[in-house]
């Protein structure tokens, strides 16, 4: 599970995470940045943000189960002028965790999309950089050859399944698990995420989700399972 900042799982997926770890499935978290600009409050560093960013994902984590949390610690904003590093750093860990499932951004949210959130470029070049890595880089011995030299295994994943897409196919029933989505997504206090008025909201996003999907509230996704 690979995103760009702490919230992107919980604002999205994490009653899906959830139901994964619940069927007994391994689920580890990757976070391209740990957030570290996502705040306009000139009394904390950058670097003081990101440790309470990286905090709270922590606890969300924790919430829905999963320990296995991994950042990379880019920094919030800038992960176009990073793809050459960051697409080795996602072949690594394609390469040492084996996934079968990859759930990331969609890197084509949707024609003419005006969700500002699908667009913003750390989601989109993160979802394109992680599309790369998955089906040319890590299948290859000839992408990043020294980590294959060094003994890591290449590896195809068979299956994306992208978040914040305007076309998603695929949804997952999470209503018994709301209650918990919501713990975990009111872990994130810096974001305000704690405030009473995030229920309604996302029983709101949930519920058109799950109107789409034939269910009371979902979260959605697009597959993708290139042949
Ligand atoms: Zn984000």
């Amino acid at each position: 599970m690979i995103v760009a900042h702490p919230d992107d799982i919980e604002v999205h997926w994490a009653g899906t995470v959830a139901r994964l770890v619940a069927q007994g499935r391994l689920v580890a978290y990757v976070l391209a940045t740990s957030g570290n600009r996502g705040i306009a409050d000139p009394a904390k560093t950058a670097e003081r943000l990101a440790e309470l960013r990286e905090a709270e994902q922590r606890a969300a984590a924790a919430v829905v189960g999963v320990t296995d949390i991994t950042f990379l610690r880019y920094d919030d904003g800038d992960l176009a002028f990073h793809v050459p590093q960051l697409r080795a750093d996602v072949t690594r860990l394609i390469r040492q965790y084996r996934p079968s499932t990859i759930i990331t951004h969609d890197p084509y949210p949707g024609n003419g999309s005006r969700d500002a959130c699908a667009i913003y470029p750390d989601h989109t070049t993160l979802g394109l950089t992680v599309f790369q890595a998955a089906y040319l880089c890590a299948p290859s011995p000839l992408c990043e050859p020294e980590q294959v030299r060094k003994g890591l295994p290449i590896h195809r994943p068979e299956v994306l399944m992208l978040i914040m897409s305007q076309e998603p196919d695929v949804f997952v029933d999470i209503e018994p698990v709301f209650t918990l989505r919501m713990q975990a997504l009111r872990q994130h206090v810096t974001q305000g995420r704690d405030r009473p008025e995030q229920e309604a909201l996302f029983r709101r996003i949930t519920g058109e989700l799950g109107r789409r999907g034939g269910y009371r509230l979902a979260e959605g996704f697009r597959r993708l399972a290139p042949s």
